[in-house]
């Protein structure tokens, strides 16, 4: 086992902490908030964050869409060079954060933004950046990466770079209390599949990433199957901190990744409109039954100890009990939930794998097309 490992992001949890914001923030700063489309008005966090900046110097850009588009982040970077902005602060989920980390390594390259996400130019510089979290999913705010969309070629695609890892993060778990349940439960599906994608590798030995791993997924199964308290200060706080810590860069240190549901999960979503944790529960499932033989330990090792199973097929029982849990809280596990059929597969989803030059996949990179049209045909059913 090798790795570096460093952290960088402060963070403020608990109620009130968003007066942190201008001890975090240098007074000289000229400060752009961005937000997404609106929520933050409505529940009040627009307001706690204009008190924090007193004093500050800033200015706002909203509309930041889920799945942002870099036809709307380039507006931004725009803004923000015409107007000299020198720290971006992002109150929202991982759409505004992500969008924000694009803006200020685009803000500090004078070549097309794009290139950022076809990895024609890699991030050195980047403008810094704060966050205060809306939506615990992504652990996003408190992580190197982000995914954009263009929207113009149904493209989605993610650029990692140390430069764009927050400075600060505010988590105040009281902001959830209006959250619609659909975003509580992609929030879910989010976290553990991202655990899923650092753990379910092989081979591994590595007892603090495993063990850490397992104690995620086994607290995300008990906020699902304690769905019912989602309003508690308990239930929200545990949901923040567990989706930050799957995927803040600890369980993955050194150890083999497969980021294949995620790759195969956006360009669902930029064809078909699904959310990101949709794309997750519909692919992952599917990905695990056709990578079976080279995942079989490590799933058996899940079974008995996040969802203490036994007994034979343990690696199918874990598969299983995992679409369970999915739509448990209402995230479903197949295409054909979503009227995706083969013909769409074939004819949609196939070439665009093909054209963007995202394969091969997984941590032994042996998914080529051919795997990736079994994986989403064994989400078809029928
Ligand atoms: P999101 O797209 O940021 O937000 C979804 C919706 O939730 C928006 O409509 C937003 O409304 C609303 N919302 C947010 N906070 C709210 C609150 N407190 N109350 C009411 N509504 C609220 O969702 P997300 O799941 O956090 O982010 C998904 C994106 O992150 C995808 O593009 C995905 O690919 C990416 N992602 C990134 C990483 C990473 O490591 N960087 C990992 C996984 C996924 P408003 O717009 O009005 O605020
Ligand atoms: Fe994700």
């Amino acid at each position: 086992m090798q790795f570096s490992y460093h952290n960088p992001t402060r963070i403020h949890f608990g109620q009130g902490q968003s007066q942190q914001i201008s001890r975090e923030i240098p007074a000289s700063a000229k400060v752009l908030v961005l937000y997404g489309g609106g929520s933050i008005k409505r529940n009040g966090i627009y307001q706690q964050i204009s008190k924090a900046l007193t004093g500050h110097q800033w200015t706002e850009f909203a509309g930041i869409e889920p799945n942002p588009s870099v036809e709307t982040l380039d507006k931004a970077v725009e803004l923000v060079k015409a107007q000299g902005i020198d720290y971006l602060l992002a109150v929202g989920g991982g759409s505004v954060i992500d969008g924000t980390k694009y803006i200020a390594a685009a803000a500090q390259y004078e070549g097309y933004g794009w290139d950022i996400l076809s990895g024609k130019h890699k991030v050195r510089q980047a403008l810094p950046i704060g966050v205060v979290l809306t939506l615990p999913a992504t652990g996003s705010e408190s992580n190197a990466a982000a995914v954009v969309t263009r929207t113009a070629t149904h493209e989605k695609r993610s650029f990692y770079a140390p430069a764009v890892h927050p400075k600060f993060a505010i988590m105040d778990p009281s902001v959830m209390a209006t959250l619609p349940d659909r975003q509580l439960s992609n929030g879910i599906v989010d976290a553990f599949v991202h655990v899923c994608e650092q753990y379910l590798t092989y081979p591994t030995g590595a007892s603090v990433q495993d063990g850490f791993a397992e104690v995620i997924l086994r607290n995300l199964c008990l906020l699902a199957s304690h769905y019912d308290q989602r309003h508690s200060a308990q239930w929200q706080e545990n949901m923040m901190w567990n989706a930050n810590q799957a995927l803040n860069g600890l369980i993955g240190a050194g150890v083999p990744q497969d980021w294949a549901t995620h790759a195969i999960g956006h360009e669902l979503t930029a064809l078909f409109n699904m959310d990101h944790a949709q794309t997750l529960a519909v692919v992952l499932p599917a990905l695990l039954r056709e990578q079976q033989p080279g995942k079989t330990r490590k799933l058996e090792q899940m079974g008995r100890n996040v969802f203490d199973l036994k007994g034979p097929q343990l690696a199918e029982q874990t598969i299983q009990a995992i679409e369970v849990l999915f739509r448990s809280v209402g995230v479903m596990t197949t295409l054909s939930d979503y009227d995706i059929n083969r013909h769409d597969v074939a004819t949609q989803v196939l070439p665009a794998i093909a054209d963007h030059d995202i394969l091969p996949l997984g941590e032994h990179r042996d998914i080529d097309l051919g795997r990736c049209e079994a994986i989403l045909m064994r989400s078809v059913k029928g």
